[in-house]
């Protein structure tokens, strides 16, 4: 296969669209009862018996949601997986089945659709996900992956954005802004590398933001943990768009306000050092950098014995009655309005 470059690159042509789905759903495994029909008919079929579904799609875009000059194929499906299974987890249910949806054009060998399988396989089978289905079709130009998830739950464990409550608490898991640094640095040395192609890549620096950049892990444990410490969260969301744009969802979707504190919100120490290299503030990466997939939730006050002691969680903040508004809290004790990308700092 080494010594002829065109017998490694299998054109999607020479194989049928049947042959295509065969071979990249060939190895499928499936995890759960609830799967009675996976790949290979005109449905698949899932029973789901006395629990509630729960269904979330996103559609991901060349050039617009993904650039492939610094993201393999790999990584693009383990990430399009996770950017759905953490839609389940933030309504506090178990994802338990994806569909996958591919337009792809003739630019694309065989062994890229291949790489891209790898990944979403790599994730379902990390996560415990049935791929059951999906469909496949050519593009004029670049690639489209539209994926599905399905979740479960009992009725009496789905949390909605709606549920917040005065007094509550605000907590967050994990930490906050690593996955826009990381986008930062990688489109610097796609610049870089445009100018000096043979120009080494010095990123030992960065190695956690370009992590929570390429390979985001959904917080499928953070449910599970809940679920262990007996809480059940209020309101939750996840954070795929800045803290900032969230924590309006749920104040707006629970008609209440909040106080958010500067001083609480998590951020690992590359995000410390990288935004005084990048001469950026780091409250500005965490409450408007995108692609964290962090579970943003509140909890009533009765349940913070149960969770102040854990390392995966922090209280960032409290929830206050509507006609309080939304505020950051900075560090010199400043109040100031939260907008949807970062703060109204004129305020
Ligand atoms: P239909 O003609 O009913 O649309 P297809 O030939 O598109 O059926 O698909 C055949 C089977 O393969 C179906 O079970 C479908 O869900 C599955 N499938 C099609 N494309 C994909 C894909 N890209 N990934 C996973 N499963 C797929
Ligand atoms: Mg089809």
């Amino acid at each position: 296969m080494l010594e002829n470059k065109d017998q490694s690159r299998t054109s999607l042509s020479e194989l049928g669209e049947f042959q295509l789905i065969e071979h990249l759903t060939k190895s499928v495994k499936l995890h759960h009862k609830s799967t009675i029909k996976g790949v290979g008919d005109d449905c698949a079929v899932i029973e789901n018996q006395n629990k509630q579904t729960l269904i979330t799609t996103d559609l991901l875009v060349e050039g617009i949601h993904f650039d492939m000059s610094y993201m393999s194929l790999k990584h693009l499906g383990y990430k399009a997986v996770m950017v759905n299974l953490s839609d389940v987890y933030a309504m506090n249910a178990f994802a338990k089945q994806i569909t996958v949806s591919i337009a792809v054009s003739n630019r694309f060998p065989l062994e890229a659709l291949e790489e891209l399988y790898a990944g979403i396989h790599l994730a379902c089978k990390t996560y415990q996900i049935d791929l059951i289905g999906g469909d496949t079709t050519s593009s004029t130009k670049g690639l489209l992956i539209s994926i599905t998830a399905i979740g479960e739950a009992d009725k009496k464990d789905v949390v909605y954005r709606n549920g917040a409550k005065a007094n509550d608490l605000l907590v967050v898991s994990g930490d906050l802004g690593a996955a826009y640094l990381g986008l930062q640095v990688l489109e610097r040395e796609k610049q870089v590398f445009q100018v000096n192609p043979g120009a080494e890549h010095e990123l030992d620096n960065y190695t956690y933001l370009i992590e929570r950049q390429l390979k985001p892990e959904a917080r499928k444990d953070i449910v599970k943990l809940l679920q262990d410490l007996e809480v059940k969260p209020t309101s939750m969301i996840d954070i795929s768009d800045g803290l900032s744009s969230e924590i309006l969802h749920i104040c707006k979707q629970s008609d209440v306000g909040c106080n958010l504190y500067e001083d609480k919100i998590p951020l690992d120490q590359q995000v410390i050092s990288t935004c005084e290299e990048f001469n950026m503030d780091s409250t500005t990466v965490a409450l408007s950098g995108g692609d964290d997939y962090e579970l943003l939730f509140t909890i009533s006050q009765e349940d913070f014995p149960k969770i102040k002691a854990n390392p995966h969680l922090t209280v960032i903040g409290h929830i206050t009655d509507k006609k309080e508004g939304c505020h950051l809290i900075t560090r010199g004790h400043q109040k100031v309005e939260i907008i949807a990308q970062g703060w109204n700092a004129m305020e």
